[in-house]
């Protein structure tokens, strides 16, 4: 039987970790959460987000201004946090709807309060391998895979997708633990036959179940970071999902398949519950992270 990488016990591990240094700050660590318009799965991650701070003792705000607002009222807003000093950090949602500049917001946030590790002054730390806020999901990643003693040290590392949020900085972390890392994307050739040498497999490119077993040495640990929503019912019960959808109208599945990998891989990261956990928790360790140094 494959190991089924949870996140529910990493996450408890991590949020463990910060208990007792928020108890020890002056301050609770404050987290802004910036939400434009009310898109219903953006909602959802922001809930999380906030409730994850409640548990933690952490302030949270969230600020919601309206889907219309142009690229200079976010700009205003996003100053504004920079200054408040009961704010350690700001994490903007999304995505930003269509007509406004997501670069010049995401740039704004100032790299002392940059809780998502997207500053490309923080990108630029963690490249040369010197402490900063790291992107949360694959800073997850890690997370879970240090805690499952999955061995990193001397690994083939396969990482499937090179967003600036997720493959990219992947590839650096599981470089930084001695891997020997492959980045493939869609112009890679021969992709399954590149993927079966890998002992660790990261899937990240928002693709329902397209890695399958070809894509699977045997034994591998695979992590998909993948979220993708099926609306067909004879697909999700292809991938074994017809009761979620027969209850949902609708099941959620990852990049890999997730019959596949139960069969094939050594260990691997359900989808739901494997990964997404660990970003928030990862917000929060860069969030606490931020306070320390402000109240240093
Ligand atoms: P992006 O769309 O930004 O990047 C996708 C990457 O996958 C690109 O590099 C692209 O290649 C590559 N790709 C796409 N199709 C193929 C293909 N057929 N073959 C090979 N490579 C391909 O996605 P993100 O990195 O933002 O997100 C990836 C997935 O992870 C999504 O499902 C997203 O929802 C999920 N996600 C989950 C999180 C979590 O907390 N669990 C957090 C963030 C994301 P190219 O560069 O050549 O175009």
């Amino acid at each position: 039987m494959p190991l089924v990488l949870n996140a529910a016990a990493v996450q408890a591990d991590i949020f463990a970790r910060l208990k007792p240094r928020i108890q020890k700050l002056k301050r609770a660590p404050g987290l802004a959460v910036m939400l434009v318009g009310r898109d219903a799965a953006s909602e959802i991650y922001v809930r999380s987000k906030i409730k994850a701070c409640a548990e933690l003792g952490m302030v949270s705000e969230k600020v919601a201004p309206p889907l219309e607002s142009t690229t200079e009222q976010l700009l205003a807003i996003v100053h504004e946090l920079n200054a408040r000093k009961d704010i350690d950090g700001i994490l903007i949602q999304m995505p930003l709807p269509k007509h406004v500049d997501t670069r010049r917001v995401l740039e704004a946030v100032a790299v002392h309060k940059d809780a998502d590790g997207f500053h490309p002054e923080n990108v630029g730390l963690m490249v040369s391998g010197r402490p900063a806020p790291r992107a949360c999901t694959p800073a997850g990643v890690m997370e879970s895979l240090r805690y499952h003693k999955i061995k990193m040290d001397g690994a083939n590392a396969v990482v499937l997708g090179r967003s600036d949020i997720v493959g990219k900085p992947m590839a650096l972390m599981l470089l930084q633990e001695n891997a020997t890392v492959t980045i493939c994307h869609s112009r890679t050739k021969n992709l399954p036959e590149v993927c079966r040498r890998a002992d660790i497999l990261v899937a990240a490119i928002g693709r329902p179940a397209f890695v399958t077993a070809d894509f699977i040495a045997p034994g591998a640990t695979v992590v998909d970071v993948g979220i993708n929503r099926i609306n067909d019912a004879a697909v999700a019960a292809r991938l074994g999902r017809a009761e979620e959808f027969a209850s949902k109208g609708r099941a959620v599945v990852g990049d890999v398949h997730p019959l596949d990998v139960a069969r094939v891989a050594g260990a691997y990261t359900p989808v739901p519950g494997g990964v997404g956990p660990l970003t928030i928790a990862m917000l929060m360790a860069n969030t606490v992270e931020l306070a320390e140094r402000h109240q240093a």
